[in-house]
Parts: structure tokens; sequence; C-alpha cells
């Protein structure tokens, strides 16, 4: 292979400048020619991509975001949509594409690989919800800025006797809000993975009440209720001031910690070197600090993120 494309695609990372940088920096040392595409699969159609050079992605490794630009382009499902995004890529000759983002994104580079364009996916998203790996670029991140957030929310909480539930990211995956809820030292854990009756909860939030607790803060996951409405709930069958705080997309930016770069780093290298090596079709991972590589389409279809209850089990001794 000689000439490669990489873009950045769904809901953006910390660390997906690092993985962009990754790619281009060991891309280029290995004599292939790069292409950025802007804004996801939107801009892979619409043909808006470009050469880098190795200054391209210089002063990238500690910046949020992703230079790339990001899209969400639905559109991306027809075949005809795919067919002219293949065809442009042909044009300027590009052998292989690397797709950095979350899962919705490896079907993308899933669906361009069946039809013989091959792509490595690279996994890029606060979620931590990515088959084939144990974390995700930009996950930890997110994790240090929840547990100040939490930080913050348990002093005023604390000194005003108030209930706190904080929605935390990670739409169906638990991980970012089992670990923050850990680290902020939370005691209360709601995740999708686990049945959650609002009633179970009052049960338990009273108990620690009696025990002479001031304050409570819960960890709850998106998606899973309108915590509005059952912080409402709460207040009315504890009698106890109950705010409820949306994290939102404050957890999505910000510049990466360490480890996220160091991760993105790796894996763009590991990219160049799996293309070199006659690779398509395959997603990156980490997994037990070894770098990994699994077939795109078995790690979509068939391989499951186990739940961590030993996590679980861990916190809920600590409550
Ligand atoms: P993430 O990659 O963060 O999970 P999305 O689920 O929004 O984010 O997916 C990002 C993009 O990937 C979508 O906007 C679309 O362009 C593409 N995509 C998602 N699902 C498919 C699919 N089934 N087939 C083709 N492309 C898809």
């Amino acid at each position: 292979i000689k000439k490669i494309g990489v873009l950045t695609s769904g809901g953006d990372s910390p660390g997906m400048n690092a993985a962009i940088r990754g790619v281009v920096r060991a891309g280029l040392s290995e004599g292939l020619e790069v292409y950025g595409v802007y804004d996801g699969f939107l801009g892979l159609f619409q043909d808006r991509m470009s050469k880098l050079d190795r200054y391209s992605v210089s002063d990238m490794i500690n910046r949020g975001g992703t230079f790339l630009g990001s899209a969400r382009f639905p559109e991306f499902r027809e075949e005809g949509t795919r067919v002219i995004s293949i065809e442009n890529m042909k044009k300027r000759q590009l052998d292989a594409l690397v797709v950095i983002g979350g899962d919705g994104s490896y079907m993308g580079a899933k669906r361009l690989t069946e039809m013989g364009f091959p792509c490595i996916g690279l996994p890029g998203t606060i979620d931590n919800d990515v088959a084939g790996t144990d974390y995700t670029i930009g996950y930890f991140t997110a994790l240090e800025t929840v547990v100040e957030a939490i930080d913050r929310l348990r002093d005023t909480s604390s000194s005003h006797q108030r209930i706190s539930i904080v929605e935390v990211m990670g739409r169906y995956c638990g991980d970012l809000t089992m670990s923050a809820a850990i680290a902020g030292g939370c005691e209360f854990i709601v995740l999708p993975e686990v049945e959650f009756k609002p009633e179970d909860l009052v049960y338990e939030i009273k108990a620690g009440i009696a025990k002479g607790k001031k304050h409570a803060i819960v960890a709850i996951t998106e998606h899973i209720c309108n915590i509005s409405e059952l912080a409402q709930y709460i207040e009315k069958e504890t009698g106890r001031e109950t705010r409820a705080t949306v994290l939102g997309h404050i957890q999505r930016g910000g510049s990466p910690v360490a480890y996220d770069r160091i991760l993105a780093s790796r894996m763009g290298a590991f990219s160049i070197e799996l293309l070199l090596q006659g690779y398509g079709g395959r997603c990156v991972g980490v997994q037990n600090d070894k770098l990994v590589h699994h077939d795109i389409i078995d790690a979509i279809e068939n391989m499951k993120r186990p739940f961590k209850s030993d996590l679980l089990e861990c916190a809920k001794k600590l409550y």
C-alpha cells in the first residue's frame, strides 16, 4: 500500500487528535502518503480530504476534540452513498482507510470493508462501549472530568444535606458511571447493565439517612430515566432536597490525560503496522495492556463487553 486516508467519526473524544497524529506520523515514517478526511463519513462522501504532512499534526498531541472534525451522517447506511465514497478514495488512489470512532463508526468501516475497501477501526469514544478492547481513547479523560464534577457536587451537597443525582454519559455502557462513582465515593450507582427500580433506590437512601449520612450522591448513566422526575420522586419520598445534574457535553471536552495520549499514539502507529502487514477489516484494541486486533465484523456482531460485576460489588461494600 502507498496511500491511506484517516477520519474521525461519531461523537468526538479527547485523544482523537493524538490518534490522528499517530496514524499520520507512523504512516509518513513508513513512506506512506496520508490523507485527512474532514467531518467523518460526510466528508468522505463529499470528497473533502487533503494530504497531511508531519506539521499538519504539530501541537495536536494535547488538544481535545478532533481537528479533522466529526459528523453524524446517517445516509452512510445507504449503499449508494458508500459507493460514491469509495469512488472518491479510488480517484486519489487510496488503498485503505483508518476510521477513528465508536461502534456506529465501526459499522461504517465494516460496510466499506465488505464492499472491498479495507478499513482499520480505532476505538475513539468516551463511552468505553466498544467490543474487543479494555479501554477506548478518551475514556480516562472523561473519567477525570466526571470525578472532578462529582467532587464539586459533594462539597455543596454535604453543606446543605442534599441528595444529588448526577447523570453520566456512556450510552448503554455503565463503565464511566461506575468508575467515576467509585473514584468519587458516590453512595449509589445506577447502571444500564443492572435492572433499576426507583423504589429500591429510595429504600437504600432512607437506610443511609437512618445511618446518619449527611448527603447522598447518586451516579446514574444517561438514557435510564428522566433524572429530574427521579429527583422529584426521591425528594417526595425522603423529605430531603434533591437536585439533578446532567453533566452533558462537558464530559467530551478537555485536553486528553496522559493515558489517552499514549493509547492513541500506540493505536495509531499499530494501525499502520497492520496495514503494512496486509491486514484490512480489523479493529484495534488494548487487552491486558497489549495491543490486539480483531476482525471488525466479528467484533461488532459477536464480541460482547463483559460487565465488571466485581467493581460493582466493591462499590456496594463501600456505600
Ligand atoms: P459513534 O461512532 O460514536 O458510535 P454514531 O453511532 O453516530 O457514533 O456513528 C457515527 C457514524 O457512523 C454515523 O453517523 C454514520 O455515518 C456511520 N454509521 C453508523 N451506523 C452505520 C451503519 N449501520 N452503516 C453504515 N454507516 C454507519
